[in-house]
């Protein structure tokens, strides 16, 4: 079985990685799969692209689209003419796409238009917010996906709500948490940690990259004022992404507590994770991580694709602006963290499920 893997941006590369471990591995058993991988450009930047192929240990893609940025259709469409031509010169049996990005749903089109079978893995996530480009990005890929893998079984009823059938459908647990576990006695301390004087327990991290929270000026300087008040004795971590740079511009605000860095490669920002008092942000995969690692998150959006962040682990849904984050986090320092777990399934081996399945139903 030939295998196109798809990745294009920063939470791809994390997802992907534990999946062509578990690929190798069963070449290396003798099973008749190859893989090749295709890096659509979507993120270029070192520190949110080649950083993490170093440190996971990703091969060299043996092909890289370069499509870059762009609006949500050019860039979609960008993809689409690059991929099509990929697949034309390199034949395979399925392509694999992971998450909810614009790769994700772009090379799936591409794919099945071309009668090539297409596996998403981290099928039937809902936000129900259609103002969101994943959103739209996840229901086209489940639209027209042949293998669905999922992370929790509220995905399978979304997806069979939606005329899934259910024999397409795989629970297998979370490939992001793969690469957490195949990680966690690797995590380093980032350059700045003595700097700074981070300790255990003495700093929240911080990262905001959505279009609600960071694309309006005054607003997220607003919103970053406000958590430089309400950190009050803690240092405030906020590895700045590239998007959310754009618009803070060249005017540096003076903050009391919030220091700002560098996007932080995989293993130093884990390390900064694993040892917070606490996480602040609007990314979803980062709500995944802190429920693994015990880490109460406060999750700056109003929805989530994520539910059982919420239900089973330590994330809570904050809004938008400060004032509810405010109100959450002064009864989150009264009352302290509150129990959690860790969902279903979430091992550590869902990359060597999907493989598995992948072998047998081919
Ligand atoms: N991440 C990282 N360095 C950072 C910020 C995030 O390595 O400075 C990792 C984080 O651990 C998680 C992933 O990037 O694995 C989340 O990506 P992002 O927030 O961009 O995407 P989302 O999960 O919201 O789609």
């Amino acid at each position: 079985m030939k295998i196109t893997i798809v990745a294009g941006a920063r939470p791809n590369f994390i997802k992907i990685a534990p999946i062509i471990k578990a690929i190798e591995k069963k070449q290396n058993e003798g099973a008749p799969i190859s893989y090749r991988l295709v890096h659509t450009g979507q993120h270029y930047d070192k520190s949110l692209s080649d950083t993490f192929f170093e440190e996971l240990n990703i091969p060299h893609p043996n092909s890289n689209l370069e499509v870059k940025s762009g609006s949500q259709s050019i860039q979609t469409a960008a993809i689409m003419i690059a991929f099509e031509q990929e697949l034309v010169e390199n034949s395979c049996d399925l392509v694999l796409v992971v998450g909810d990005v614009n790769s994700t749903m772009a090379c799936a089109i591409v794919a099945k238009k071309m009668n090539i079978k297409v596996a998403h893995v981290e099928a039937g996530m809902r936000s129900g917010d259609m103002t969101m480009p994943e959103e739209i990005n996840r229901i086209v890929t489940d639209s027209i996906a042949d293998y669905f893998f999922t992370t929790s079984l509220l995905a399978n009823e979304n997806l069979l709500k939606y005329g899934t059938s259910k024999e397409k459908i795989h629970f297998v647990g979370n490939v992001m948490i793969d690469t957490l576990y195949q990680n966690l006695n690797r995590i380093t301390k980032p350059a700045f940690w003595d700097d700074y004087q981070l300790e255990r327990e003495n700093y929240i991290i911080l990262t905001l990259h959505r279009p609600s929270n960071v694309d309006e000026e005054q607003s997220l300087q607003q919103l970053l004022l406000g958590i430089d008040a309400l950190a009050d004795d803690k240092k405030v971590i906020f590895p700045v992404h590239p998007r959310t740079k754009v618009t803070l511009g060249e005017k540096k605000l003076q903050y009391k507590n919030i220091i700002c860095v560098e996007p932080q490669g995989y293993l130093a920002f884990l390390y900064l994770i694993k040892n917070s008092f606490a996480v602040i942000t609007d990314s979803g995969g980062i709500s995944e991580e802190t429920t693994v690692l015990g880490i109460s998150c406060f999750t700056m959006r109003e929805n989530t694709e994520r539910p059982e962040t919420q239900s089973v682990g330590t994330n809570t849904l904050v809004g938008l602006g400060i004032e509810k984050l405010a109100k959450i986090y002064s009864s989150f320092l009264k009352n302290g963290k509150r129990e959690s777990g860790i969902p279903a399934l979430w091992d550590g081996n869902a990359s060597e499920r999907i493989i598995d399945i992948l072998l047998t139903k081919s």
